[in-house]
């Protein structure tokens, strides 16, 4: 900022500078065709006032060798004659008066006689006595009159022995339309005083403090008028005060006018050239500050656009640094995603497989639990089948086929009773991932307690199964139902070994499109009901292959797989009371 100010002042400094040279140079020449005009006007108006005044020299000069002057010196009666000359060449002049002085310096005769006067003492009658011919001198008379007297001597081989004056009054010199001319003129007689001048105010002033020594009366003059004098380019140049028709500031330039005794003096008006060196002036500098303003507006487009362009390249680097970094992160946070995806997998796959293998562990160790129940429950029917064969054989050695064939159908439905009992231990053992189908919840249940029936019976437990009349399908996989039906019925005959009644009622109903199985028991009821579906919570004693704790949670597991829900809780008038809660397919009631 300071080196913006800094700069834009320097530049300011160099315009001004520059239009101060234009202005110089330009003034200076613009002064040369206003010296010439100043040097042409002063010397015709010095012409003018040589001419004008030279008249009345020669006129005192010839008035000198008129023949009844000169007698009037020898003779005092010619005075009237001599008079009348005077007079005659007077009006003829237009001269103010004619004087005749004899060599005392009296006046002898006179265009205007007043009497007897003595001019001896005055510088035009001693330099006419001392021989100048045709001399002349300024002076202010006794009224005010600006006068010039003309003398010359009489003479005739010797020393002067009379004078004619010539008294002439400025004015009639000074011609009226010189008067109030465009330039300031006026001259100066060899005293310092303005005799002559175009303006008025200029008469009978002495220029700056300097009036040398007069022959004037000193309340003849008026106030000096002050000057400064100072040069440009070869010009004089003053700064004047000396009225408002004399310019403040003019050329000044001189003429010496010997033959009067006097000097030109003109005061031309450098206004015009100021004027002109202004305008040029201005014009550079006006020129200087558009191309300044210019190059400033330039510069500061330029500036602020590599600015912005900067900003933008560091925004855009930032972006750049940003997404980069986003990239990074998000291919990072994609890499661990994926990285947990397929560890979630894996967990999942190995859960699965340990759920599968748990559910083939809870079936195995179902059968396990019921091997010597089964076994029994094969070996009866294969025990009744080798006597009713045995028999058989024996009824036929005696011809009694009727009785014979009786037996071998009883044979027969043992054997179809054996099969299904395989056919249904063969189904539950086979580790299968069946799909969801519709599944008759009646079915699953009866096929469980079929598997169950030979612990039943042996533990002497009593089952009140109550089969809905109509059928009641479900969604879930029926080999993993039968699963979980067997194990509540398993659990409820193990809560029961010490009870004294020993029932396990079975039901079902239907409620909206959820379907609801009950088991509930006789025995002491759930310790923890809170536990229970918790994996290995049991309170079952340890060792024996029924007390792993994992029954009911892989059951929680296998319900939930089929969007239903198991609950156990501990009934009002004791016993535990299990529920299934499952889905039926759209559509289908009982
Ligand atoms: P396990 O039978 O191997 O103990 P479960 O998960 O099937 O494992 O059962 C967990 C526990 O729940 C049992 O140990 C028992 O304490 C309790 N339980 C289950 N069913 C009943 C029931 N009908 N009556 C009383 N307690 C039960």
């Amino acid at each position: 900022m300071t080196r913006k100010a800094l700069a834009v002042f320097a530049f300011i400094i160099a315009v001004v500078g520059f239009s101060g040279s234009v202005w110089w140079v330009g003034f200076s020449a613009a002064l040369k065709p206003i010296a010439e005009q100043g040097r042409a006007d002063l010397s015709l108006a010095s012409g003018r006032l040589t001419s004008g005044l030279q008249q009345f020299r020669q006129a005192a000069v010839l008035l000198a060798d008129h023949p009844e002057l000169i007698r009037r010196i020898q003779d005092p009666e010619l005075a009237e004659q001599a008079n009348a000359v005077l007079l005659e060449a007077s009006d003829k002049l237009g001269t103010l008066e004619i004087q005749l002085a004899d060599a005392s310096g009296k006046i002898l005769a006179s265009s205007n006689p007043r009497g007897s006067a003595n001019i001896s003492l005055t510088p035009y009658f001693s330099r006419a006595m001392q021989g100048a011919v045709g001399s002349y001198h300024a002076q202010v008379d006794a009224s005010g009159q600006r006068v010039f007297y003309f003398s010359a001597p009489l003479l005739d081989g010797g020393p002067p022995f009379g004078a004619v004056i010539v008294k002439v009054d400025m004015e009639a010199v000074e011609e009226s339309d010189w008067r109030g001319g465009a330039q300031a003129i006026y001259f100066v007689d060899a005293s310092g005083v303005v005799f002559v001048s175009n303006r008025s105010e200029l008469l009978l002033r002495t220029r700056g403090t300097t009036a040398s020594s007069t022959s004037y009366f000193t309340d003849q003059l008026k106030p000096f008028f002050s000057y400064q004098d100072y040069n440009i380019a070869g010009h004089d140049l003053w700064a004047v005060d000396a009225g408002r028709y004399i310019p403040i500031r003019a050329l000044h330039m001189t003429q010496p006018l010997p033959v009067v005794g006097m000097e030109g003096e003109v005061l031309i008006s450098t206004a015009p050239a100021e004027r002109i060196a202004t305008l040029q002036a201005l014009v550079a500098a006006a020129l200087c500050l558009s191309f300044g303003a210019i190059w400033y507006v330039a510069t500061e487009r330029r500036r602020a656009l590599s600015e912005r362009l900067e900003i933008e390249a560091r925004s855009n680097a930032a972006l750049e640094a940003r997404v980069a970094a986003r990239t990074q992160e998000l291919s990072n946070a994609n890499l661990s995603l994926r990285k947990e995806i397929s560890e979630k997998e894996e967990a999942e796959a190995a859960l699965k497989k340990a759920q599968v293998d748990l559910v083939q562990a809870g079936k195995l160790s179902a059968l396990g639990e019921m091997s010597a129940g089964i076994s029994h429950e094969l070996n009866q029917p294969l025990m009744a089948i080798q006597n009713f064969s045995d028999n058989a054989g024996l009824l036929l050695e005696r011809g009694k086929t009727e009785v014979a064939a009786n037996n071998v159908s009883r044979i027969s439905d043992l054997a179809r009773r054996m099969g299904r009992i395989i056919k249904n231990l063969r189904a539950f053992a086979r580790q299968e991932s069946e799909p969801m189908t519709n599944v008759d919840l009646s079915a699953v249940v009866e096929a469980a307690l079929e598997v169950a029936s030979s612990r039943l019976r042996q533990e002497g437990v009593l089952v009140n199964w109550i089969r809905p009349k109509n059928k009641i399908t479900v969604r879930g996989g029926e080999v993993r139902l039968q699963q979980v039906v067997l194990n509540l019925v398993t659990n409820a005959t193990d809560a029961m070994g010490e009870s004294d009644v020993k029932n396990i009622d079975i039901s079902m109903e239907l409620i909206d499109n959820k379907v609801v199985l009950s088991v509930c028991d006789t025995g002491p009821g759930l310790d923890d009901p809170e536990k229970i579906f918790d994996p290995f919570y049991t309170t079952k004693a340890v060792g024996r292959a029924e007390g792993m704790g994992l029954g009911l949670s892989i059951s929680y597991g296998l319900v939930q797989s089929f969007g239903g829900q198991i609950r156990g809780r501990n009934h009002a008038d004791g016993g535990a009371v299990f529920t299934v809660e499952l889905t039926t397919p759209a559509k289908e009631n009982m």
